[in-house]
């Protein structure tokens, strides 16, 4: 333990130094939630070359970068960004008038580049948007304003940050399940989740009907931490948690497990579960309709009638199961008998697009789980 924690202390104190790679008038800060670059090295006073690392290897190519940059005098820089071990997957964006924005950006064979204008005033620039504990805490608390919603800690990470819920209860005994953000750099998935699970807690007719008939167990941020220190994929341990299922031996995936063993020992049945990721397009991966005879056509019956309703939205599906990889839609699959879908937003997907298809997918789902009950 000891090791570890002044291996951690070194890791913290090395990348408190990303400065020392820049001449004084240039400053990066990396020290918030969702930050992260790597290594620095200033080529001359208007080029700066990142280098991003991952938390280890091997790992998922889904290089991430978030830091602010400002210089005293003002002045154009030309910002170029490689991944060690990797290429670049995420387009540069820019925080500005409270929105993010993308930055035009040449795209070389794994590198990328582009140019900003500095001032005194730091520049926010992020592989995606920032999707830290804060904005998923004020967006909860918001729904938590709502009668019919309970928001409480389920368990916590290895550095100790929440592992929160929402959950809707109903006077039956069956449950729909809805987990996110396994992988800290998903973020069209994340914001794809938040959506959906808006427009399940909203006042429509048919989600006051389906909360009527289904509980919901909403916990849209499972690695925290891996989130506040912009990892590319793992959790604290090094472990990629969607491989975790099969054995919970990571906390973050153990407390979700504990849960819902305490529902099922409770009388609860899970009916349905829907975990939140993204990928470079749009695709659901679902468990084959063969690998389970319990309402074996409820996923493509969803899908079905997502396509017919948003034609503009390309529903692609790929069915799959291996029961020893730790996903989590197979561990839904195994444990519970129920069919589990992967639902993927595309790294680059049009960002209305993602929360028009969220708010279909919600409305589809929960009138597809209502005609499969009334069966
Ligand atoms: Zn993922």
């Amino acid at each position: 333990m000891i090791h570890k924690s002044i291996l951690l202390l070194f890791l913290s104190i090395f990348s408190n130094i990303a400065n020392a790679c820049l001449n004084d008038d240039i400053t990066i800060d990396t020290q918030f939630a969702t930050a992260r670059i790597g290594h620095c090295e200033q080529i001359n006073d208007k080029h700066i070359q990142l280098t991003l690392l991952p938390e280890n290897t091997p790992i998922n190519n889904s290089p991430w970068f978030g830091f602010k940059i400002s210089a005293k005098e003002q002045k154009q820089v030309k910002i170029s960004i490689k991944a060690d071990g990797g290429k670049m997957r995420y387009r540069p964006k820019v925080f500005k008038d409270n929105t993010w924005h993308l930055i035009p950006f040449e795209k070389h064979d794994k590198d990328i580049s582009f140019s900003v204008n500095l001032s005194s005033e730091p520049l926010w620039i992020s592989a995606q948007e920032s999707l830290n504990s804060l904005a998923y805490h004020h967006w909860a608390k918001a729904h938590a304003q709502k009668s019919f919603l309970n928001h409480d800690i389920i368990g916590w990470s290895i550095e100790h940050r929440p592992i929160f819920k929402l959950e809707s209860r109903a006077k039956s005994n069956q449950w729909l399940i809805l987990v996110g953000r396994q992988h800290p750099p998903e973020v069209t998935g994340a914001l794809a989740m938040l959506t959906f699970v808006d427009h399940v807690f909203s006042d429509t007719a048919i989600a006051k009907t389906f909360r009527k008939r289904f509980n919901i167990l909403v916990v849209p941020n499972i690695n925290p931490d891996g989130v506040y220190h912009g990892y590319w994929r793992h959790n604290v341990a090094g472990k990629d948690l969607n491989r975790d299922w099969k054995t919970a031996m990571q906390p973050e995936v153990a407390s979700v497990v504990k849960y819902l063993d305490g529902l099922v020992e409770n009388g609860g049945e899970i009916k349905y579960a829907v975990d939140f990721h993204s990928t470079y397009k749009d695709i659901f991966y679902t468990i084959p309709e063969d690998y389970l005879s319990h309402n074996h056509t409820l996923t493509n019956d969803w899908l079905d009638k997502l396509e017919k309703t948003l034609p503009e939205f390309e529903v692609r599906r790929k069915a799959g199961q291996n029961p020893n990889r730790g996903v989590f839609k197979q561990f839904i699959a195994d444990k519970y008998k129920v069919h589990a879908v992967t639902y993927e937003m595309g790294d680059n997907t049009d960002r209305a697009l993602i929360d028009k298809a969220a708010i279909e997918a919600a409305e589809t789902l929960m009138s597809t789980l209502l005609s499969k009950q009334k069966q």
